[in-house]
This record gives C-alpha cells, sequence and structure tokens, in this order.
C-alpha cells in the first residue's frame, strides 16, 4: 500500500484552483478535462472509441458490462457513461459496472461545482452526489439506477486498487493527467495489473499518444494504434486485448440460486440477486421472514471501530458506509437514521476513545467525539459522559424489512420448509426437506444464523457459537427516552410503538428460548448504571417486562462468515456459500457482504477488496485436524466436490 499523508482513514482531497470555471488540480498543475469541451471530449476519446454505444446495444438481458477507469476525479467520464447506458440500454436487466480508482478525491461541495458545467447530466449528477462517499480510503460500492449501475469506488492509489480489486473489464479508460505531471498514474506495474483484470477482446482507450505508454500496453498484449485526437490534440491510441493474451473469464451462475434462512442477511441477498433478474429461492422453516435473530422489534446499526486502524475497522467501516446507502429506501418507515451515540460509559471506554480519537481522523460526517452537555441535547436524555456520535446511524425494524425485502416476483417464497439434507449431484445442489420434492439449484447459499453448522453438508466441526442475547421491551413513561440510539455497556433506542428496545445479554452458556425475569433485571441494571437519570421512577424501576431471544450466529475471531464453503483441504466446494457469522452487527454488515456475495455468485466486479475478504473467509471456521474428523471430512468433501 502507498503511504499517506493523514492518518487512517482520511485521504488527502484534491485541491482544486479554477480558472474560467473550470478545475485544475493544484497538486498536479493540469485540467481535470479539455478546456474546449469536456463532455464532448469524454464522448469522443473514451466511449466512441471503446464502440460503447454499439456494444451496450449488443447485450443481452442479465449481461454485464465492466469499464474500468484510472482517475474518477469529477465523475465526469462516469457521468457520460451511464448516460450513454441509458440511451442504449433502456429496459433490461444487463447491468454497467464501471470501477474508478482516485488518489485525491473531490471533496463534495467542489464536485458538485465541477457537474453545474453540464446541465444535461444534473439528474444523474445529482445521484451520485446523494451517494457520493464520505472521503476515506479504501473502496466503496454505490449502488445506482435502482440497481442498473454499479460503481466501485476505491479511494487509494491505482495500484493498490488494482492489486486488491476482483473485475475483469470489457473496456478501460486511461485518464490520469498527462503523464508528464503524473508519473504515478502510468507506472509499468499498474499497466501489467490493467492486463490481468482484462478479458478476451477488452478495449482500452487513452486520450494520451505518449509512445512509452504504447510500448508498456504492447508489451503487456494489446494491440494498440492511434487514432485521431480529440480538439487540438493531433492524436491518442486506441487498442484491444487479443483473445490469446487474455484471462479465463470469471466464473458465473445464472441463477436460480436458493437461499435457506430468511433473516436479514438471507432477506437482503435475495431482494439483491432478484434485482439483478436471478430467480430466487428463498426456503426457512419459519412462518415468516425475520423470524429469527432478525426478530427484535428494533435493532441499531452500530459497529465497533477499532483504536489502531486494521483491516477489521475498515470492513466495519465500509459496511457502516454501504448500510446508510442500502436502507434509504425504507427511512423514516423502517430506517430511522437519528444519530447514534457511543457512550464513554466507563474509565477504560472514555480511555479508548481518546487514544481512537488520536490515532485516526475520521471525516465528521462518519462521526466526531461530543461532550456529555452535546450528548445530552443529543440523545434527549441526561448523558453522565460524553461519546462519540454517529449522525448517519440510527435504528431499524428488521423484520418488518426482511418482509419487504423478499416480496419480490424474482423470489420464490418457501416458508415453513424444514431443510433436512443437501446433497451435491451433476453439478447441482438437491435440497431435500421435509415432504416435497427436492429443491434443485445450480448455487446454494446457507445463511441460517447458528443453525448454518447444522446444515453444512461435511462432516467435520466448525468454531461457530451460538450466544443468546434477550432484549427486554420498556414500555413508554418508564424512562426518558432518547431521540437517538444511544450504546454502552446496552444500547437504548428511541421509542416506536410505545416501547423502547433495551439490551441485549450476551449469554455464552444459556440455551434458555424463552425470556426469563433474570435476564430483563440484568438489562435494566446495566442501563441504569449506565445512564442513571434516564430512569423516571426512582429509586427501582419496578414490575414485570416483556421481552425477547434471539441466538446470535459468532465466530471465534468475531468476524462475520461470507464466501464459499471449504473442505478440510481449504478446497472451494463448487456452488455452495455461507452467510452468517454476523453476531450483534448483522444490521450494519449484512447489506454490504450481500452485495459482495451477489457480485461473486454472478461474476461481478467485487465490492469488497481481497484483504477483507480474508476477513470473511469460510475456511478459517473448519475446526483444526484430529484423524477421526479428517477421515470423515474426506469422505463427505470428496463427494461435495464431485
Ligand atoms: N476521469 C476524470 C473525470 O471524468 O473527471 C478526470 C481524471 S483527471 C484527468 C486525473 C485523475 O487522476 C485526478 O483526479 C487525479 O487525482 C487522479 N490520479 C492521479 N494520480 C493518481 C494515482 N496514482 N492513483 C489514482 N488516481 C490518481
Amino acid at each position: 500500500m502507498r503511504e499517506y499523508n493523514l492518518k487512517p482513514p482520511a485521504i488527502e482531497a484534491a485541491d482544486l484552483q479554477w480558472r474560467d470555471g473550470i478545475p485544475e488540480s493544484r497538486q498536479f498543475g493540469d485540467v481535470y478535462f479539455s478546456r474546449d469541451n469536456g463532455l464532448e471530449e469524454t464522448r469522443y476519446v473514451f466511449l466512441q472509441q471503446n464502440e460503447l454505444p454499439e456494444r451496450f446495444r449488443a447485450l443481452e438481458d442479465n449481461d454485464v458490462f465492466v469499464v474500468a477507469e484510472t482517475g474518477f476525479g469529477t465523475g465526469l467520464n462516469f457521468l457520460a457513461t451511464w448516460q450513454a447506458w441509458r440511451e442504449n440500454r433502456p429496459h433490461n436487466h444487463a447491468i454497467l459496472h464501471f470501477v474508478s480508482a482516485e488518489r485525491f478525491p473531490i471533496a463534495p461541495e467542489d464536485l458538485a461545482r465541477a457537474l453545474e458545467l453540464w446541465p444535461e447530466l444534473k439528474p444523474l449528477a445529482d445521484e451520485l452526489l446523494s451517494s457520493y462517499p464520505p472521503l476515506f480510503r479504501g473502496t466503496h460500492r454505490l449502488v445506482l439506477d435502482g440497481g442498473r449501475v454499479r460503481l466501485t469506488l476505491f479511494f487509494g492509489d491505482v495500484v493498490d486498487a488494482w492489486s486488491t480489486l476482483t473485475f475483469q473489464a470489457d473496456a478501460w479508460f486511461l485518464d490520469g493527467f498527462a503523464p508528464a505531471c503524473n508519473p504515478d498514474m502510468w507506472l509499468d506495474e499498474g499497466i501489467r495489473l490493467i492486463r490481468r483484470h482484462s478479458k478476451a477482446g477488452t478495449t482500452i482507450a487513452t486520450f494520451t499518444a505518449v509512445g512509452r505508454i504504447r510500448r508498456a500496453l504492447q508489451g503487456q498484449g494489446f494491440a494498440m494504434r492511434k487514432a485521431p485526437g480529440f480538439g487540438r490534440k493531433r492524436d491518442m491510441i486506441v487498442g484491444h486485448l487479443p483473445p490469446e493474451e487474455a484471462e479465463p473469464a470469471q466464473a458465473r451462475t445464472s441463477g436460480p440460486v436458493a437461499i435457506i434462512g430468511a433473516g436479514l442477511a438471507g432477506s437482503l441477498l435475495a431482494n439483491n440477486l432478484a434485482q439483478r433478474g436471478i430467480e430466487v429461492v428463498l426456503i426457512d422453516a419459519a412462518q415468516k421472514a425475520g423470524a429469527g435473530a432478525s426478530g427484535n422489534l428494533q435493532g441499531a446499526s452500530y459497529v465497533k471501530l477499532g483504536v489502531d486502524f486494521n483491516a477489521q475497522t475498515e470492513l466495519a467501516l465500509t459496511a457502516l458506509n454501504f448500510a446508510y446507502q442500502a436502507y434509504e429506501p425504507f427511512r423514516g418507515r423502517f430506517w430511522h437514521p437519528t444519530g447514534l451515540l457511543q457512550l464513554a460509559w466507563n474509565e477504560q471506554e472514555s480511555d479508548r476513545q481518546t487514544r481512537f480519537l488520536d490515532r485516526n481522523h475520521y471525516p465528521e460526517t462518519l462521526l466526531y467525539p461530543v461532550n456529555a452537555s452535546t450528548a445530552t441535547d443529543l440523545t434527549g436524555v441526561p448523558c453522565p459522559f460524553g461519546g462519540l456520535w454517529f449522525p448517519r446511524s440510527g435504528w431499524l425494524s428488521p423484520q418488518t424489512i426482511c418482509q419487504r425485502l423478499i416480496d419480490h416476483p424474482r423470489i420464490h417464497q418457501r416458508l415453513g420448509v424444514e431443510v433436512r439434507r443437501l446433497t451435491p449431484c451433476n453439478g447441482k445442489w438437491h435440497i431435500a426437506s421435509d415432504g416435497g420434492p427436492d429443491t434443485i439449484v445450480e448455487s446454494l447459499v446457507i445463511a441460517a444464523g447458528h443453525l448454518t453448522p447444522q446444515l453444512i453438508p461435511l462432516q467435520s466441526s466448525f468454531r461457530f457459537k451460538a450466544i443468546r442475547g434477550q432484549v427486554t421491551h420498556l414500555p413508554e413513561g418508564l424512562l426518558k427516552a432518547p431521540r437517538a440510539v444511544i450504546c454502552g455497556e446496552k444500547y437504548l433506542n428511541p421509542m416506536a410503538g410505545g416501547t423502547a428496545v433495551t439490551g441485549a445479554t450476551f449469554d455464552l452458556h444459556n440455551a434458555a428460548p424463552h425470556p426469563t425475569e433474570q435476564s430483563n433485571q440484568e438489562n435494566l441494571d446495566k442501563l441504569r448504571t449506565m445512564l442513571p437519570d434516564a430512569f423516571n421512577d426512582h429509586p427501582e424501576p419496578s414490575g414485570t417486562f416483556e421481552g425477547r431471544v434471539g441466538f446470535r450466529c459468532t465466530t471465534h475471531d468475531y468476524q462475520p462468515v461470507a464466501g464459499p464453503v471449504k473442505d478440510m483441504e481449504g478446497r472451494k466446494l463448487d456452488g455452495i456459500y455461507l452467510f452468517t457469522g454476523l453476531g450483534s452487527k448483522g444490521i450494519s454488515y449484512a447489506p454490504l457482504l450481500a452485495e459482495y456475495l451477489a457480485d461473486r455468485l454472478l461474476g461481478h466486479p467485487e465490492a469488497i477488496p481481497g484483504p477483507l475478504q480474508k476477513l470473511l473467509d469460510p475456511g478459517r471456521m473448519n475446526r483444526a485436524k484430529t484423524k477421526d474428523n479428517r477421515r470423515n471430512t474426506e469422505l463427505s468433501s470428496n463427494e461435495a466436490v464431485k
């Protein structure tokens, strides 16, 4: 990874100067686009020379087209491509993926100013601006145009982008600043990686005609030629990758896909695939979606970010940011981004937050520190301490969201169906349940929370833990209900429909399926210690309370699991995936992981970069081999791999 000048996860913004209304980079001393007519230049150099309009028109339903770009800049190339996509592919399920790397992202206010230059792109620019990520380094996935356009925006150096992202481009836009003022963009290493992300016939176009760049591309197997340049530029170069030079195409399923488990994870994935035109069979033993751990009345979009910025924290942050976007359609009804306070509720947490703020630099749109008095103002509850304020977080009704998500014509619900056995046969998976014929699919995802291990068709044992969590329903009047979510040792949600949910217990060695008085008491005692002045009835709340029990599926390293099932030797089993281990962070993580799994299943560019994918690997969940389970695993994995 290249060095950054700011503390993580911040990234230096572009330093712009405006001359005659046109943005120029102070860092590089060059313009973002031609002074003659930037939009026409984009159309000529990148769209026309890559023959995009014709190629878009030739796509079939469910096809995917991938454009990759060096240097996102103002997003002009992206918007012009999106506009051409709309014009040439008005009605079907083909998806445009646009993958772009940007070392110095433009701040949102500057981006808005730059895009005002193109009134005809305004509706698209407005949509881009409303999802444009806060400036922190890493991979951002934007789902636009109802999912027909997906932008993977990597904030960081282009070589880091191409070294960590998984995608295969159909067309390349090489658009740095001029090679003389932007040498890092045109390194041989970057050009080598461009070939690695290209498939048979991938085309490439760039405004520059510098001989070294042409030769470097030719050295990687691209057939390159000169073409007339735009405006005052004499030449540009354009080319393609002959089939014999290309990497094999990424594997993909065309569906149908079966998902076992209609909790938040399974429902988000089902909806994601259905939106991309895939038929889904969604199976759950319960009679309705979101009946397990996702069945609480309220759940908070909460993550814990590490003191030292590392891969786990990057994953948490990326997921949290994606979740804001994913829940947006439910805003005001089932999703309430009220803000969330991470209370510095004891000395240890206060010390942790101090070190966290000292070692990191987060954009204020994501989080900032507040003192006790501001915390009190923001939440409406007397807070004895300050903490970290997450302005865009909040709470949602997970069960209702699950039910809305699965209400889709391409999702075939099989609720009340208990799966008995999963068997591979001739490249397909047979799903046997009580009664009725087997469901037979090409691909299968097990998203059954803590029941997942018993469904995995390997005779080995796994490192999942089921952890009981009981929430307590607090009736109106008992306490000053907060306007925002407050998290500390327990969380407390705002009042909704006469109830505020608090909890949850974390019971490792308790399998009691029903709420107990003892767990309610524990929740109340801890809440009282955390927020002593929130309660109206001093000194002790009395009476019995309602509650609900769920079992979280947790892993030994507290990281989720999303990816292909692997046997004890680390070999992937074809067509079978796990999506679980979300612990108590499912609300924040599940949307991004669903997006990533859908990408993987369909062979689309992947929303999560390689180093973060490793954290999610199902292979790590297999217990170390003992002699006995080695024999059993070999038997069953041989059968499964067939
Ligand atoms: N495609 C852009 C558009 O449509 O507005 C214009 C791109 S501008 C000519 C070049 C961009 O490359 C700048 O935004 C610059 O910050 C970015 N850049 C320069 N060096 C880079 C590097 N090493 N990695 C990633 N991006 C880089």
